[in-house]
């Protein structure tokens, strides 16, 4: 069984073919264009998906070494994401799967951020049902119980800003690069975490806020530039590790309370978030002390990437839940 996979959610044209639950090929295009800006702009992310998605399709077919008509079926990103962007990406899986002949699978993005741990790779385990998966990226903040590939419920989530938003928008005050998040990461590793406090919001159950936080950052930079115009370049890394710290806090208490309501200690992380080495060493640790099992995606699969939207596509071929045509679904064999 060959899946290919499309994913044009956001500014990364992705595509990838999958061997069953292996991957054979992950091509992931990043746009460049948006740094400029400081963000995403949504009319050019989805014009560069436009020139991009006809050769890194090509190139992930040529990777993993098969042609177009070895294809058992095609799945792509149908949402959520930037309207303009998904509909380069649906448009083309349609079209080839038309063309082809073969089943086509719409993919939700959140649920392939979660199931990325069933990608079958050396670096990377599986978590058992049911597990906690935690999805923390440039749009979500959630805790989802997971009790089936798809069977998921969400119980807790950011009442605001995303989790990966608090970073990137942090950065930005401090004129990093957009996206900022691996940044931080980067600097934070040179940085005391507990140089400065940022007060952490009280939220709810285990529901989550950022952006009480980032207004938090916004004042105490204004602050401290005032009393010293070189504060952020002079203390750039104990900044960026005391952020950081703040963030990885927020997000272990909600885990653990997760935990403790649920009796669930397999958690498995996902979206790009899931990439921070501070969230990574958070969750091992937590794994030593015995409160949980942690699940932790090798880098290729955290951030965007089209092997997730694969993989999310085998488990509905193996259900037959196909989204065109009677005839795809008649020549169905397994
Ligand atoms: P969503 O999945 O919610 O639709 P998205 O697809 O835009 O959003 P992802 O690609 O999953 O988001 O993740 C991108 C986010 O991950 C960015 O906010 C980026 O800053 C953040 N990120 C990536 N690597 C790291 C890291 N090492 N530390 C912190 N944040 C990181
Ligand atoms: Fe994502």
């Amino acid at each position: 069984v060959y899946i290919l996979g499309i994913e044009s959610s956001c500014d990364d044209t992705s595509a990838a073919v999958l061997n069953i639950r292996k991957p054979l090929s992950n091509v992931i295009a990043t746009q460049k264009i948006h740094e400029e800006y400081g963000g995403v702009v949504p009319e050019l992310a989805s014009r560069a998906h436009q020139k991009n998605i006809v050769p890194v399709v090509h190139q992930a077919l040529e990777k993993a070494g098969i042609q177009a008509s070895d294809l058992s079926a095609i799945a792509y990103t149908k949402g959520p994401g930037l309207m303009g962007s998904l509909l380069v990406g649906a448009s083309f899986a349609k079209s080839l799967a038309m063309a082809l002949n073969i089943p086509l699978l719409e993919v939700n993005h959140m649920q392939a951020h979660i199931l990325a741990h069933f990608i079958e790779d050396e670096a990377q385990k599986r978590p058992p049902f049911p597990f906690l998966g935690i999805t923390i990226s440039g749009g979500h903040t959630q805790i989802v119980k997971v009790n089936a590939a798809f069977d998921m419920e969400v119980i807790g989530e950011t009442l605001d800003d995303a989790v990966g938003e608090a970073f990137d928008k942090c950065g930005k005050m401090m004129q990093l690069d957009y996206p900022a998040g691996p940044i931080i990461d980067r600097l934070a590793a040179k940085g005391n975490p507990k140089a400065f406090t940022f007060s952490k919001p009280k939220v709810k159950d285990l529901n989550f806020s950022f952006s009480g936080l980032k207004t938090a950052v916004l004042y105490f930079l204004q602050r401290e530039k005032q009393k010293n115009p070189n504060f952020v370049s002079e203390n750039i890394e104990d900044i960026c590790a005391s952020l950081q710290y703040t963030i990885v806090d927020i997000l272990m208490t909600k885990i653990k309370k997760a935990i403790q309501q649920t009796g669930i200690t397999h958690v498995a992380i996902g979206g790009g978030v899931s990439a921070n080495s501070a969230i990574r060493n958070a969750l091992l640790e937590a794994e030593k002390q015995g409160t949980l099992i942690a699940y932790i995606p090798k880098f290729e699969y955290c951030t965007d990437n089209a092997a997730m939207i694969a993989i999310v596509g085998y488990y509905k071929y193996i259900e037959q839940d196909f989204k065109n045509t009677k005839l795809a679904q008649a020549r169905f064999k397994i």
